[in-house]
């Protein structure tokens, strides 16, 4: 028979046969057809053959001494080396069970003795290209896992970036209180949204006494620690998610609390008042007390939309400054 044109072909085939003459059957004319061929007739070495050889295809005999096919291919099937290379059984048993236990055992093919050499180079050309494109799939699925991979680790990234940014630009870094802008927002979006539903919109503004003395006598480090801890305690007295705390200046804080009338804030800054007179922070040269203490200017109205929110916040400091006017260490209520 003529054999088709001999084709560049790398692929690499392990034949398994006992039988000589067919083992140089199947390599020369596997050989000839491109492929670079190894033959094996002592089937006890055919697996360690595949496991160093790593051959693209095995063509395997089932009737052998020692070791029948079956057994080899299982064991080829049970190595994580050796699983994804093909097997195609070539044999003279014709039995339907045969074939069946071919399939069992891990083969993907089946060819009966005496054979046609274009069957075998068809089944053989059939298989290894299957597993090129078998090939060509997991690599393209390792690229888009990769791919994949890279942009949730981007996306990730690019989210950390902007929540940081977010805290950044609504938090104020001492203390870690919303800050001024983020303040002045929240105000005037709570102004309009209480004008609509006519409730009442409270704000308090707080002012740590001598401060200045506070630090000339104990230090700015020690300043910014007394800071953070007033800060923490305001916020620690309010309970409310609508309420917020923010640094509003240098040691002035404030406090927007949304639906609350005068009374309730004047509870709360009085509440605030007397939990920092329990965290009892030293301050020797404050000259109303022997501890750090604050003023509060509390006021409350039921705003309408076409004022602007800066009327509480003018209401609110008029207050503080009545309270440090008449002594300090005490709350001052407008409203
Ligand atoms: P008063 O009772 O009238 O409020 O007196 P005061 O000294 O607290 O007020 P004044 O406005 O004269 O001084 C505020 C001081 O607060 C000035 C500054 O030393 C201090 N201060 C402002 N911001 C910071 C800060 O971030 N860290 C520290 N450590 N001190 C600050
Ligand atoms: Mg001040
Ligand atoms: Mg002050």
């Amino acid at each position: 028979m003529q054999l088709p044109e001999a084709l560049p072909k790398k692929e690499y085939v392990l034949v398994i046969d006992d039988t000589q003459p067919n083992l140089h059957l199947l390599i020369t004319m596997l050989t000839r057809r491109g492929y670079q061929v190894i033959g094996v007739s002592d089937s006890l070495k055919a697996v360690s053959t595949a496991q160093t050889e790593m051959p693209d295809l095995v063509v395997l005999d089932i009737n052998m001494p020692n070791m029948n096919g079956f057994q080899v291919c299982e064991q080829l099937k049970s190595s994580d080396r050796t699983r994804d290379i093909p097997v195609i059984f070539i044999s003279a048993r014709d039995e339907v069970l045969d074939k069946v236990q071919a399939f069992a055992v891990g083969g993907v093919d089946y060819i009966t003795k005496p054979f046609q050499i274009a069957e075998v180079l068809a089944r053989v050309e059939n298989q290894l290209t299957l597993r090129r494109l078998q090939r060509q799939l997991q690599e393209q699925n390792e690229r888009l896992k990769q791919e994949i991979n890279s942009r949730i680790i981007a996306e990730t990234l690019l989210q950390e970036a902007n929540e940081k940014l977010g805290r950044l630009v609504n938090l104020d870094g001492l203390t870690q209180l919303a800050n001024r802008r983020c303040f002045d927002e929240y105000l005037d979006q709570e102004w309009q949204r209480l004008a609509r539903e006519r409730l009442p919109l409270s704000l308090i503004m707080c002012d740590i006494d001598f401060f200045k003395n506070y630090n000339d006598t104990y230090g700015h480090v020690a300043g910014d620690d007394c800071l953070r801890k007033v800060s923490l305690l305001i916020k620690q007295s309010v309970h409310r998610p609508a309420d917020l705390v923010a640094r509003y200046g240098g040691e002035e804080f404030v406090i927007v609390l949304p639906n609350t009338d005068i009374e309730g804030s004047i509870a709360i800054a009085e509440i605030i008042r007397q939990s920092l007179q329990e965290l009892a922070i030293p301050h020797e040269d404050s000259a109303v007390s022997q501890l750090v203490t604050l003023s509060m200017g509390v006021t409350s109205l039921v705003p309408v939309t076409d004022s602007h929110p800066s009327v509480l916040l003018t209401a609110a400091d008029y207050a503080l400054y009545r309270a440090k006017e008449l002594g300090r260490n005490q709350t001052y209520q407008i409203g």
